[in-house]
């Protein structure tokens, strides 16, 4: 066990031979001040501490005492809790490198120390079959969740090793993982299988760039080809319905669909293989097009919390478990690093802030699993869950949130979120550069990044989709007379001097959005956007009306936006005229009638909207997201 943070360690991505960009370490990144700072914070201070209780208090933590022989007690909870407590310690490494130790440092190597210790001799580990059930190890494949707690475990080394440069945990997951690629593999002398729920893939990717070791890629490889051959019962749930290659669209558990998804982008970054980005492209386009909220949320159905069919996209029935948004991201991301495309980066934008984000509440201490997009009011966060996979899911993207704001390639430096930061980047080409990112986004659309590094290379800074097509770049104040189109990555090189700033201003409008009209439930309704942030009205801000009955205006009208910084941690909302529309009377006792006109009574009113994200976190009451109009 090592105890003493160690000096991070750069991680050599340059084997990432089809990715055109390489991710800058998390490590080499602190949030300042503003939006995600303040959420970082949280984590840190409030999150992590109050999970760590959660493991404790349900027995997570303890089932590696009892697998390690030092504690006497039945296994707790459920198959797959272990997978928790690995979630938490990845995202407690990636907080640790940044703000070493206390409480939380000593929390990280006591429970590397469990883990460790309930590793039995040939590098199997897994809680649920120590002891009396080690006879049935891989019995059940599909779901039984082995592979896909190896993953996370493997994750959460990576990430403690790259965060502090100790092997502690690394050793651990490299012995389970030579484990794999003795036992599973395409020979005779080997067993056939695939993991019910998808994670080893892109964990044994990570684990290959890590390591080095190829041997992990080839087994990340073959757990992905051995799907559709009905290893695993051939149901889409588990994603073996079909090869994964021939895959029209993306079907079943929306989770693991999009697990699988990375692992799938992480492979072919390495290999190049074009069924595989033809496949990818195709599954991400379908996606985007007929599949996804406009939060960036994603699988519709409860039942199996599933994608559903094309354009079925409920508002109050959304499952869009906060798990499948954070999913969105990492599939997002990795796309992205392909070739640089800004439109991944407008989900991944889109998804953090409207999919990922409403899953916390503001305190640190609520998790919606389920994200629904209209409510009556009668839905809560909780502290945790019996199936918790999505508190401590959250908790490590924020904790690696420092890792998505950037990216390099050989003399260039990629912007793809806007938060304030200080990096210190290491060009492919070894150049250093330091960057000093200041913006009040995601409030307004002016970001400044000051360049305290002397030489020639370039930023390649991102123009979101969103901004349409006004914005405008400014170098020491003065407007580049380059275009800047939504949606792209704007180049600026030349031979910068330390004290260079390059403003962005990309205009915050608000926007009403409409859905494809095969969306049939919100035919005839906008929801309003404003910068990333999508907006709702919640009933303790409108009282005097139903949310059902708010219609907005056809015609263009005029809404103000104010910053509210006591409100909500400090919200911009937005003040509209609108109009109450209630049923008309004629609808009394009735729920079907032949269409008929009559005068519909019109009520003016003022409506308030807030940041999705921040919903139910005040009085409960209604919200609603997707508007009436006309
Ligand atoms: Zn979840």
């Amino acid at each position: 066990m090592i105890n003493k943070p160690i000096k991070p360690v750069v991680v050599d991505t340059s084997r990432s031979a089809y990715a055109r960009l390489k991710p800058a370490p998390v490590t080499a990144v602190t949030l300042t001040d503003g939006f995600w700072a303040a959420r970082y914070k949280l984590n840190r201070e409030t999150m992590l501490l109050a999970q760590y209780a959660q493991l404790e208090e349900t027995g997570r933590i303890n089932n590696f005492r009892r697998a390690a022989g030092k504690l006497d007690a039945p296994f707790a909870g459920l198959v797959f809790n272990d997978s928790d407590v690995y979630k938490w310690l990845e995202a407690a490494a990636w907080v640790l490198a940044a703000t070493p130790g206390g409480a939380l440092q000593q929390k990280v190597d006591a429970l590397i120390a469990d883990i460790a210790a309930a590793q039995c001799h040939d590098g199997y580990l897994n809680t649920y079959y120590a002891l009396e059930r080690a006879g049935e190890r891989w019995s059940n494949l599909r779901d039984q969740h082995e592979l896909y707690c190896a993953g996370h475990l493997f994750q959460a080394a990576v990430a403690h090793y790259r965060a502090t440069g100790a092997t502690s945990l690394l050793t651990v997951a490299q012995r389970l993982a030579d484990l794999l690629c003795a036992t599973f593999g395409p020979g005779a002398d080997h067993r056939q299988g695939t993991s019910g729920h998808p994670e080893v893939e892109m964990a044994l990717m990570e684990l290959y760039r890590a390591t080095g070791e190829a041997r992990y890629l080839k087994q990340a490889e073959y757990f992905l080809n051995a799907r559709g051959q009905g290893l695993i019962g051939g149901r889409d749930y588990h994603q073996d319905h079909v090869p994964f290659r021939q895959m029209p669209r993306l079907a079943g558990h929306a989770v693991r669909a999009l697990y699988l998804c990375s692992g799938a982008t992480d492979l072919y970054a390495e290999t190049g293989e074009p069924a595989l980005g033809e496949a990818l492209a195709r599954l991400w386009g379908h996606m985007t097009a007929r599949q996804m909220y406009l939060t960036g949320g994603l699988g519709p159905r409860h039942e199996g919390e599933a994608f559903g069919d094309d354009y079925e996209l409920p508002n109050a029935r959304a499952y869009a478990e906060t798990c499948a948004g954070i999913a969105n991201v990492m599939w997002a991301w990795r796309m992205l690093q392909l070739n640089g495309d800004a439109l991944y980066a407008d989900v991944m934008e889109q998804a953090l802030y409207n999919a990922v984000l409403p899953g916390l509440s503001l305190d640190g201490m609520g998790y919606f699993y389920v994200n629904p997009l209209q409510s009556d009011g009668t839905y809560h966060r909780a502290p945790w869950f019996v199936c918790a996979c999505c508190p401590p899911n959250v908790a490590r993207t924020l904790a690696s949130l420092p890792g998505y704001i950037y990216s390099l390639t050989e003399d260039t430096v990629w912007v793809h979120l806007y938060a304030p930061n200080d990096a210190m980047l290491t060009l492919p080409g070894g150049r250093e550069v330091r960057l000093v990112q200041r913006t009040r986004y995601p409030w307004d659309g002016n970001v400044t990044i000051d360049v305290l590094s002397v030489g020639e290379f370039s930023l390649r800074v991102r123009i979101p989709a969103w901004c349409q097509a006004d914005a405008a770049v400014l170098l020491n104040g003065e407007p580049l007379s380059i275009a800047a189109p939504a949606g792209t990555y704007v180049e600026v090189r030349r031979s910068w001097q330390v004290g260079d700033s390059l403003c962005l201003r990309l205009p915050m409008r608000v926007r009403q959005i409409e859905a494809h009209p095969y969306a049939l439930e919100n035919s005839g309704r906008v929801a309003l956007m404003r910068g990333p942030l999508l907006y709702c009205l919640e009933g303790v801000d409108n009282p005097d009306v139903d949310l059902r009955d708010v219609t907005l205006p056809l015609e263009e009208f005029a809404i103000e936006e104010t910053f509210m910084p006591t409100l909500l941690g400090g919200v911009s909302v937005l003040r509209f005229g609108a109009e109450g529309v209630p049923p008309d009377a004629g609808w009394s006792g009735r729920l079907y009638r032949p269409v008929q006109q009559r005068p519909v009574v019109r009520r003016p009113l003022m409506a308030l909207a807030v940041p999705y994200y921040a919903w139910a976190n005040r009085a409960p009451g209604p919200m609603q997201v997707w508007l009436r109009r006309g």
